[in-house]
């Protein structure tokens, strides 16, 4: 299927690895070109079609210095806003600089370069904005506060956003990750190890046991699905959520 992506321009974030990182691959290999960007611009360096750039999402200048150069060259047709999840910790007696500067780097960012892009997708009458959302939006995640906090704010920035722009051909959705495997989900593998005392292998064949899928699901998985949303096919989807966690949420 031609999911008419050849010729499209594409900014992934958070690209150097994980979800980011098989985002901008499986856009890569549709034909796009992307504009990866990561902290370490070269750690985005990925293939041909790809162009490296440096944004780190907790600095402003950062952000305002990339929006501008990508401006001046005609803007992205698709923006998948993506960035770094939090430390995990608890909602009670949460320090109040880490609400702030996660709040900073998770959803001030990408609601700024949302909002830079966005005049170019509706001038051309055409855009893709796809926000990497979690599970926890859905049904919070326990000591992940700070992610099941602000990621509430984005789901209602988006859900608003979407309705805004759709009559100018421009679709706003998330996709919420449950369990993926990257290099973040073993980090927080390895953190409830050491906080239980049991071995990283038994949280993990327990936290499989959670899933109906009974197992993690793959960033190759959960990039398909990014790339079905950038598509000319998805055309009529917009202000939704897409689970992408093997059955993890029971409700609806
Ligand atoms: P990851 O930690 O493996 O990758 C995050 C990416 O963001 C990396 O490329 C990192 O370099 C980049 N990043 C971090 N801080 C940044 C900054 N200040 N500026 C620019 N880039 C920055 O995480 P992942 O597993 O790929 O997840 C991506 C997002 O999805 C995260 O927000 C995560 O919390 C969320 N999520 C993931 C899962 C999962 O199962 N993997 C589940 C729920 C939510």
């Amino acid at each position: 299927m031609d999911l008419g992506l050849k010729g499209r321009k594409a900014l992934v974030l958070g690209a150097s690895r994980g979800l980011g990182r098989a985002i901008a691959s499986a856009l890569a290999a549709e034909g796009a070109t992307i504009y990866a960007a990561a902290r370490n611009a070269q750690s985005a360096d990925l293939a041909d079609g790809v162009i490296p750039v440096t944004l780190d999402l907790s600095d402003r200048n950062s952000v305002d210095a990339l929006t501008k150069r990508l401006i001046s060259e005609g803007g992205v047709d698709i923006l998948v806003n993506n960035s770094g999840g939090p430390k995990p910790g608890p909602a009670a007696g949460q320090d109040m600089s880490a609400w702030a500067s996660a709040f900073e780097q998770m959803a001030l960012s990408i609601f700024a370069i949302t909002d830079a892009l966005l005049p170019a997708m509706i001038a051309r009458g055409w855009g893709r904005i796809i926000t990497i959302g979690s599970s926890g939006v859905v049904q919070p995640i326990p000591n992940l506060a700070l992610s099941n906090g602000v990621r509430g704010a984005i789901s209602g920035w988006s859900k608003t956003l979407a309705a805004e722009v759709a009559a100018h051909g421009v679709t706003v959705n998330m996709i919420l990750p449950g369990r993926i495997e990257t290099d973040r989900l073993r980090e927080l593998d390895a953190n409830k190890a050491t906080k239980t005392g049991m071995s990283a292998e038994a949280v993990r064949k327990a936290s499989h046991g959670d899933i109906p899928a009974g197992r993690y699901g793959t960033p190759e998985e959960f990039a398909a699905v990014a790339t079905f949303l950038a598509s000319k096919q998805a055309s009529y989807v917009t202000g939704t959520q897409i689970r992408v966690d093997g059955g993890l949420v029971r409700g609806f």
